[in-house]
């Protein structure tokens, strides 16, 4: 670095349904936070989700207030609602275009588990994605780390502590009376029983 140069501020993405955000989302961002040097990572909770059509998601305010909730403890976690405010399904190309317009000065690391990098390939525009931002897929219990096909120098590989936990098993826990404490955080428990969040699902 050139002395005297300001150094670029570099700033991580997580992206997610977080329907519920869940400790296994919060370990793979503080890892990444940690390993990349982040000055901060950005939870951006989707809207309309376009690969989960096989069940009714949450709605874009509760998954938002549970994310803000999970993060607040976090001086380096934020939350955006560039995705749940925009209409329509979620693109990762335009997350990362409107968090790029925010932020024109830092470097983008979108994080992503090993199942969703998987899937990278059949993203919108996927060849346009790779100068906005640098790629971390975090090992995730049950998937393979791999980024085959995918621009080596594009995308790096992490392994973070395994937590087998998926919001779908939260989501199902709660609905049959089983107990989320320790698998999400202790004020999104509270938030899914306040708002009476996968009773029946
Ligand atoms: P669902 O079961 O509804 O798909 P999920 O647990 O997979 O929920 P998402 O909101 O789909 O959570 O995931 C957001 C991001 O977090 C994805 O990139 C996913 O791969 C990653 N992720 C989710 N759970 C884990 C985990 N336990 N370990 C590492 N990465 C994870
Ligand atoms: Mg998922």
């Amino acid at each position: 670095m050139v002395e005297g140069a300001a150094r670029r501020a570099r700033v991580g993405v997580m992206g997610g349904t977080f329907d519920p955000i869940h400790n296994g989302h919060l370990v793979a961002a503080s890892e990444v936070q940690q390993k990349f040097d982040l000055d901060e990572v950005i939870f951006v909770p989707t809207g309309m989700p376009w690969m989960k059509s096989d069940y009714a998601v949450t709605e874009g305010e509760h998954r938002y207030l549970m994310t803000v909730i999970a993060t607040a403890a976090n001086p380096r976690f934020t939350v955006s609602r560039v995705d749940i405010d925009r209409t329509g399904p979620t693109y990762t190309i335009d997350t990362l275009r409107d968090i790029h317009a925010a932020r024109p000065d830092a470097d983008i690391f979108f994080i992503s588990g090993a199942d969703a990098i998987a899937q990278i390939l059949e993203w919108k525009d996927v060849e346009q994605v790779w100068p906005l931002a640098h790629f971390v897929a975090v090992s995730r219990p049950g998937h393979p780390l791999t980024i085959s096909g995918l621009p080596e120098q594009g995308v790096s590989l992490l392994e973070v502590p395994a937590l087998a936990i998926s919001s779908t098993d939260c989501r199902s826990r709660v609905s049959r009376g089983f107990p989320v404490w320790y698998l999400v955080p202790d004020g999104v428990v509270q938030y899914i029983s306040k708002h009476h969040l996968y009773r029946s699902i």
